[in-house]
């Protein structure tokens, strides 16, 4: 089969390869500006010092805060890792109790099974079929001793956009931190800290057409500000809380990869949703498809199907030569277990396992939904005749 030609890739919430107006963004900071950006005695700390303030700055707009507010980190992990560790370890004279949701990205919620460990007691929020917590839930779980609530913004199987302002709200006014994981909503759906009442965001590059290895952490400075417990000790890098050489290409990458991203909202949202949804359509057809997650609260590049009949394993391996799909999340789908998250939503074992993600992107074509619709039908059609045939 076409040996010559790669896969075509459909997997957008795995990753997303650097846009050369990204990548040249970056260059200029590995070779000739690569001074340490601590260095304030000379122009090649300067160069790079200038370069990390334009990004933080850049970076703050795109989400309403301030400069101040943003601290570098190496992606959404270490966010994650940095908000749930630091504020138990700040807070813990306050209470031992934080609450998440059972579909949040495994940065939160093994850090929170860490801290479970250590005597912490955790909420393990469940959501409804559809992927979205129900608020009322929320609600009546907050306690005098709630430190920290963590519910994800978008999620990356699904692409289930949870009520931010609203949860944000509820906490809010009980003085509780609020914390969202953004890694998959940045560039893609609008995101304001101040209207959404937000006190910590863990963003990512990655997933938005940037460097690997970079991200930063949103931390509230004001109303109320938010103390964390450094994770990372060192030369007292980023107001101490997470030290390290701040690494000057990546953090350029991070803040252009969100300028273009913000850029094109607008038209890539609708370029998407239509791409998305024309795939969804045909493949609606085949019969004994289920969609997982809500059908319009959802990341515009995002479907995720369970198919009646099929072995997710066995549909993969069929598809993977033409094109680069997954089942489950990436970082699980090594591991033989079905997805935590269509486990959430209610799905029988047999459809979480049949289950394929489709992650549409910024390069992806109307030429890519074709081959997919057609590959996907023609190898879903034959997997059932197969199986009714042993049956
Ligand atoms: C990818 C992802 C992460 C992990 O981000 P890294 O930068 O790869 O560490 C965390 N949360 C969500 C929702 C993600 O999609």
């Amino acid at each position: 089969m076409e040996s010559s030609q790669r896969p075509v890739y459909l997997d957008c919430h795995a990753t997303t390869p650097v846009d050369p107006q990204v990548m040249a963004a970056m260059l200029p900071y590995f070779t000739e500006m690569f001074g340490n950006p601590a260095s304030v005695s000379h122009q090649y700390g300067w160069e790079a010092d200038a370069a990390i303030q334009q990004a933080r700055a850049s970076l703050a707009a795109a989400i309403n805060a301030t400069p101040e507010e943003i601290i570098f980190t190496s992606g959404a992990t270490e966010a994650n890792n940095l908000v749930v560790k630091g504020v138990a370890e700040a807070y813990v004279s306050r209470g031992k109790h934080i609450i998440t949701v059972e579909t949040e990205h495994n940065a939160v919620l093994d850090p929170c099974r860490y801290l479970r460990s250590l005597g912490f007691d955790i909420t393990f929020l469940p959501v409804q079929p559809d992927g979205l917590i129900d608020l009322f839930d929320l609600e009546n779980a907050l306690r005098p001793d709630t430190i920290l609530v963590s519910v994800m913004t978008a999620n990356n199987e699904i692409g289930v956009i949870q009520p931010i302002a609203e949860i944000g709200a509820l906490c809010h006014h009980r003085g509780i931190l609020f914390h969202t994981d953004a890694a998959q909503a940045i560039g893609k759906v609008p995101l304001d800290v101040a209207a959404m009442h937000i006190d910590l965001m863990s963003l990512t590059a990655h997933k938005i057409y940037g460097p690997k290895g970079i991200g930063a952490l949103y931390v509230r400075r004001r109303n109320p500000r938010v103390q964390l417990a450094p994770q990372l000790h060192g030369g007292g890098h980023e107001k101490g809380m997470r030290s390290g050489t701040l690494y000057t290409p990546q953090i350029v990458g991070l803040a252009a990869a969100v300028e273009l991203a913000i850029a094109e909202m607008p038209t890539e949202t609708a370029r998407l949703t239509q791409m998305r949804d024309r795939l969804w359509q045909a493949l609606s057809e085949l019969g004994g498809v289920h969609l997982n997650g809500h059908p319009t609260q959802r990341l515009c590049g995002n479907l995720n199907l369970s198919l009646e009949g099929v072995d997710g394993q066995a549909l993969l391996i069929a598809l993977q030569s033409v094109m680069a799909v997954s089942s489950g999340s990436a970082c699980t789908s090594s591991k033989a277990a079905p997805s935590h998250v269509l486990k959430a939503l209610g799905r029988s074992h047999e459809l979480a396992y049949a289950s394929i993600r489709f992650g549409i992107g910024r390069f992806n074509t109307d030429a890519d939904i074709d081959l997919a619709i057609a590959h996907v039908t023609q190898t879903v059609q034959a997997l059932r005749q197969s199986a009714s045939l042993l049956a």
